[in-house]
């Protein structure tokens, strides 16, 4: 017997059918993938952290002003949010060449960009998410010019405020993705932050050692790919000091096991 309706499958995330209409309930999943779903793992554990650390980021963007899908988390894997029409837009920001950046135009990774680059990418696995100029967004119609406006600056905002965050805990912001969302308020929408904030989509170094603490640790079969969430969760404060860094995990199993 189905316990509630499944919305929609992605590779990292279940969206559930929410309590009340206009909410859902994101579930994250320990599975991890890569290079347009070409490689396929698991990482346990993974999505109670990013659960954790997603929360946290949501929680303080909202605390600035920044509109996101963020209602409140629910338990360990489990999330409510504002159901959103997704906009079919990828947003990338980037402070330090790193990843395809680096790929497609032979720059060295690590080399700190003079200013914030922000790219965008059509959702679309079958066409591995091309990278698109705002012209094709307004030709398309994917998104409209003053959305792309709103987007822009909300991901500056993220940036700013991001950056700051990472780097008081000795973190190297280096690039990621966001991802944004049309709720409707009578016959108007705006767009919101959706998705989620977590070293799946953001790439972080230690400052001082250059140690990558994000999803590249799977993407180039670096290991102790938990590891490095953890610690990102520890540095943000959300996981009790070191040498207990399993308690989260341990603490899970068991009220699956008491099937809670
Ligand atoms: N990213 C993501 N999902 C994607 C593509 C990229 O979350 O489908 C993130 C990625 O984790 C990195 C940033 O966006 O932080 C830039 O990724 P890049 O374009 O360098 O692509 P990649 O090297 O990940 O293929």
């Amino acid at each position: 017997m189905a316990r509630r309706r499944q919305i929609y499958e992605g590779k990292a995330k279940i969206l559930y059918e929410g309590p009340e209409p206009g909410t859902l309930i994101q579930y994250f999943k320990d599975d991890a993938t890569a290079f347009n779903a070409q490689k396929k793992g698991t990482i346990n554990g993974k999505g109670v952290l990013n659960n954790r650390i997603s929360e946290h980021v949501f929680t303080m963007l909202g605390n600035i002003g920044v509109p996101t899908h963020f209602i409140r988390r629910l338990n360990m894997r489990e999330q409510l949010i504002r159901q959103v029409e997704i906009v079919p837009i990828e947003v990338v920001v980037r402070n330090v060449v790193a990843g395809s950046l680096a790929k497609r135009l032979g720059i060295e990774e690590g080399t700190q960009l003079p200013r914030t680059i922000i790219e965008y990418y059509y959702k679309d696995d079958a066409l591995g998410d091309p990278m698109v100029t705002d012209e094709h967004i307004a030709c398309f119609g994917w998104a409209s010019q003053e959305e792309m406006h709103d987007i822009a600056d909300m991901a500056i905002r993220v940036n700013d405020f991001l950056t700051g965050l990472f780097a008081g805990i000795n973190i190297r912001l280096v690039d990621f993705k966001l991802e944004f969302g049309r709720i409707w308020e009578n016959d108007f929408s705006r767009v919101i932050l959706a998705d989620e904030i977590s070293p799946d989509g953001c790439r972080l170094w230690d400052m001082t050692t250059n140690e990558k603490l994000d999803k590249d640790r799977f993407r180039r079969d670096l290991g102790g790919e938990v590891e490095a969430y953890q610690e990102v969760a520890r540095r943000l404060g959300l996981l009790p000091a070191e040498g207990t860094e399993t308690a989260v995990l341990d603490m899970e199993s068991h009220r699956k096991k008491r099937g809670q």
